[in-house]
């Protein structure tokens, strides 16, 4: 038996797209570890704190950012949002794979990044939604943002789904059991990548 090295599984997609629920669930399977973002927007109704992100202040998030301690980080919906590298790195010395949802400049940082462990784990998917229509219904359907905040994600996830073909994969978002097999298929198949393996 060989033992394999972590995958690091990055998801961008716009806000609507189901990318959280795909990678959330995966972890919740205990098939990756979730990669904790922080941020510094405030927390939505319901979200906790240190699960679904860690919320800091600017000022926090700052000194962080000094300390070297961020894989990536981005301005995101006028708030910032960042990867600690220990929601990372260790866990894939470990073996262990590693999901991130971020958006795509802090996907671009990741690939960049001249990292080796970096750059032998990353495989980069895109989430779109199935049509315009579908996602405003998503983002007004989801009921926590204002009117104001759906009309600038709604702007910010045109822009960003110009930017799909800079990713290894792309998934067009059907339901959420026909995306969630495919999603996971991707894993699985990388699990057997002979690279890993050596
Ligand atoms: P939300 O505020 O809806 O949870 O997330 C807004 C956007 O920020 C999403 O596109 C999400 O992928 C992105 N995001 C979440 N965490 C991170 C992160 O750690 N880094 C970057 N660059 N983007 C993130």
């Amino acid at each position: 038996m060989t033992s394999r090295t972590g995958i690091l599984l990055l998801v961008s997609g716009p806000s609507g797209s189901g990318k959280t629920t795909l990678c959330r669930r995966l972890a919740d399977e205990q098939e990756a570890h979730y990669s904790i973002s922080c941020t510094t927007r405030p927390p939505r109704e319901g979200e906790v704190d240190g699960k679904d992100y860690h919320f800091l202040s600017k000022d926090d998030f700052k000194s962080r950012i000094d300390g070297g301690e961020f894989l990536e980080h981005a301005e995101v919906h006028q708030n910032y949002y960042g990867t600690l590298k220990s929601e990372v790195l260790n866990h894939l010395a470990a073996g262990t794979d590693v999901v991130m949802d971020i958006d795509v400049q802090g996907a671009d940082q990741v690939r960049s990044c001249p990292d080796t462990q970096i750059k032998m784990a990353l495989i980069d998917l895109f989430v779109m939604p199935p049509s315009e229509e579908e996602l405003l219904a998503r983002l007004t359907g989801r009921g926590t943002d204002a009117e104001e905040i759906i009309a600038l994600r709604m702007e910010n996830a045109l822009e960003e789904m110009r930017h799909w073909p800079e990713y290894s994969y792309r998934l067009i978002s059907a339901t959420r059991e026909e995306d969630y097999l495919n999603f996971k298929s991707l894993i699985l198949a990388e699990r057997l990548r002979v690279s890993r393996l050596l």
